[in-house]
């Protein structure tokens, strides 16, 4: 665990301890803050501030290829200009929203600053941008891409593997191991797509056994920067038998304008 001061180690803890002593005696210590801003107030989870700046960044249009922004009348096109310049593995993809500024904090602090609250919000938002895409019921089975071994080493968990599992649970559909990481590869950061696909390539291979004749999957990650991660994962499961695998990210950071454009470390 990590933990940078006993203030943010009793604020964590503390919070939750008192709130299994009782609602009321863990409000008083622990008046409800915004999630977001941590301002005090009677907000929950979020400010109105917050709340209509998320709303705002949830509601962005995205390519229904592959979850990057575009503009609106691009939605109805199915694929944006980068989608059509490219072959794809995805047949399509779900996202809660942009890397943008408050969809983004939240994430991090998810993933990285052990704000382990946000986890059940970031999978309830998942489940909500699956459940309005029209393929969703041709879905049989939920995959996560794998981390390597080494690189949990270094990780308290694995972001794509617990929000798959929540995604899973609340579509009550199966979240099966088909998937492994046979090379850690290069940290992504700062890496050009043509980097990152070389990066990921021959990355991943199927576990030992599986067979997937006809298979229609959803592919779940945290984070989709340029896209390589899940295009090589989707390439292995189609090469493995699957005919369909569609995708699920929490944030997109791969954009499709300049001013957009975010590189993040996943
Ligand atoms: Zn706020
Ligand atoms: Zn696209």
């Amino acid at each position: 665990m990590r933990f940078t001061t006993w203030a943010g180690f009793w604020l964590r803890d503390g919070r939750r301890a008192a709130r299994g002593v009782g609602c009321a005696a863990a409000d008083l210590l622990f008046p409800p803050r915004c999630l977001l801003c941590l301002e005090g107030g009677d907000h929950t989870p979020f400010c109105p501030t917050c709340a209509d700046q998320i709303a705002a960044e949830r509601s962005r249009p995205a390519c229904p290829t592959c979850g990057s922004d575009v503009a609106a009348y691009e939605v109805r096109l199915d694929r944006c200009a980068a989608c059509r310049g490219r072959s794809t593995k995805i047949s399509a993809t779900a996202r809660v929203g942009p890397y943008r500024v408050a969809l983004g904090r939240l994430f991090r602090g998810y993933k990285f600053q052990d704000r382990d609250e946000l986890g059940p919000l970031l999978g309830d938002w998942l489940v909500e941008a699956v459940g309005n895409a029209h393929w969703l019921e041709r879905v049989e089975a939920v995959v996560s891409v794998p981390t390597h071994w080494i690189r949990r080493l270094d990780r308290k968990f694995h972001a794509a593997e617990v929000l798959a599992d929540h995604l899973a649970r609340d579509l009550r559909l199966p979240h099966v191991s088909l998937l492994r990481r046979t090379r850690a590869g290069r940290h992504q950061l700062g890496l050009s797509f043509a980097q990152r696909a070389a990066n990921v390539r021959g990355a991943f291979a199927l576990t030992p056994g599986v067979t997937l004749r006809g298979a229609r999957l959803l592919l779940v990650d945290d984070v989709r920067t340029t896209g390589a991660t899940v295009e090589e994962c989707a390439k292995v499961l189609r090469r493995g038998g699957a005919t369909e695998v569609y995708c699920a990210v929490v944030l997109n950071a791969g954009q499709t304008r300049a001013d957009n454009a975010v590189m993040v470390d996943v």
